[in-house]
């Protein structure tokens, strides 16, 4: 099956996220697709075969398709993703540094991403046309992503264009975007950032206009704008059902950073108070968490940024150290397994995985990797080449702007 850069969009639904989430201990082990399938989640159907298999039988048949397919594919896992399907990635990271692996990859003929949606359509855009990048469950979306429509997008751009005049805006996406949002950018001069350099990228247009329009998360927006000084009277968050966002022209032209309204129903999970009882219980404790938390988290932690901060300032942190980390759950626990001579908790003590990650269940990395056995092709992600060569303008400024 070949889908060409078109996501089905299935929503979260709140039965999916209570069906992962649990009050204590660890993440939910992997059962079989049929036990999954029986909690009511609508995930991409798979060929019956696949539904009953154990995870010991699909472990065996990933090993075996792997072995036989050799240097032929190239599996990436993003951070985010269960234990029983990272261990099978040959590279792991967040959407910054798999982006730049993708791109980096010359000899793999197939390259299985496992991680969401728009991280397969970034990696098609970055690699030569010959190779293929594979989604295993083409219902692993990102509901952040879906929160900014490119119509709702491109309504918004030509309303801030015909307010404040053409030029006016530099048009600033998260990694975590539709592809088509990511042209929108390109075709306007603009970038796409991570959050591993949102504050280098927001510096970077503002070095070409007086005004940002940040897509889609408005946490990522402003927890970096307000590092590089922008005042919170200086931002708006543009409501995609009011007119002009919810504003009226004078505030749009008083404000520097226009928020897109969307967050990560993940890490917005985070608060205050869970740091306030972290440090009562510990007051030697750490707190990290990641920029897409809301700004009075960010303010309440020692530190905040991507993943691969997190990860690698608890990997160089001193044996005996406390770390609470606001992120999702998966990289905490496994942080937690790789250090056991530091304390690493998730500051949210209900254990709940981002839902659209877990959409990729080991069963469906078999399906795909035994299809290329086959010599059948499934879910492959490409994405037009018009839509990919505007977005990949963007794109490629990202790669050249560090923090
Ligand atoms: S953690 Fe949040 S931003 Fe990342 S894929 Fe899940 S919903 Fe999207």
């Amino acid at each position: 099956m070949t889908t060409v850069g078109k996501k089905p969009v299935i929503p979260v639904t709140e039965l999916e996220r209570e069906a992962f989430c649990q009050s204590e201990g660890t993440l939910l082990r992997t059962r079989t697709l049929e036990e999954e399938f029986r909690v009511a989640v609508r995930w991409q159907s798979v060929p019956a075969r696949y539904l009953r298999l154990t995870p010991e039988e699909i472990e065996q048949g990933i090993l075996d398709a792997r072995e036989a397919l050799g240097a032929k594919v190239v599996v990436l896992g993003h951070h985010y993703q269960r234990p029983d399907v990272i261990k099978y990635a040959d590279y792991r990271g967040d959407s910054y540094k798999l982006s730049e692996r993708a791109a980096a990859e010359s000899s793999a003929e197939y390259i299985v991403f496992c991680g969401v949606h728009f991280m397969a359509e970034t990696a098609d855009i970055l690699t030569p046309p010959d190779r293929k990048v594979i989604l295993p469950n083409m219902a692993a979306g990102c509901s952040m992503a879906d929160m900014a429509t490119v119509e709702d997008a491109e309504e918004c751009w030509e309303t801030l264009s015909s307010v404040l005049g053409d030029g006016e805006v530099m048009p600033v996406t998260y990694m975590n975007s539709a592809a088509t949002i990511k042209a929108l950018c390109g075709r306007n001069g603009g970038i796409v950032c991570t959050s591993s350099n949102a504050a280098g990228a927001l510096r970077w247009a503002f070095e070409r206009g007086e005004r940002v329009l940040f897509l889609p998360d408005q946490h990522l927006g402003r927890n970096t704008a307000l590092k590089l000084g922008i005042g919170l009277d200086e931002m708006v968050v543009w409501n995609p059902f009011e007119r002009l966002g919810g504003h009226t022209p004078d505030a749009l032209r008083r404000a520097r950073m226009i928020l897109w309204q969307g967050h990560c129903s993940v890490h917005t999970r985070f608060t205050a108070d869970q740091i306030r009882r972290a440090r009562t219980a510990n007051p030697d404790v750490n707190i990290i968490v990641h920029p897409e938390c809301r700004l009075e988290v960010v303010a309440a932690a020692d530190c905040a940024g991507s993943t691969e901060f997190i990860a690698r300032t608890i990997r160089e942190a001193p044996s005996g150290t406390a770390w609470g980390v606001g992120t999702e759950v998966n990289l905490v626990q496994r942080l937690a397994a790789e250090h056991p001579d530091k304390t690493i908790f998730c500051l949210d003590p209900v254990v709940c995985p981002c839902s659209t990650m877990y959409r990729v269940h080991p069963g469906y990395l078999l399906w795909v990797l035994e299809g290329l056995l086959a010599g059948t092709t499934i879910n492959q992600v490409s994405v037009p080449e018009d839509v990919a060569r505007d977005a990949r303008s963007a794109l490629e400024r990202m790669l050249e702007v560090r923090e």
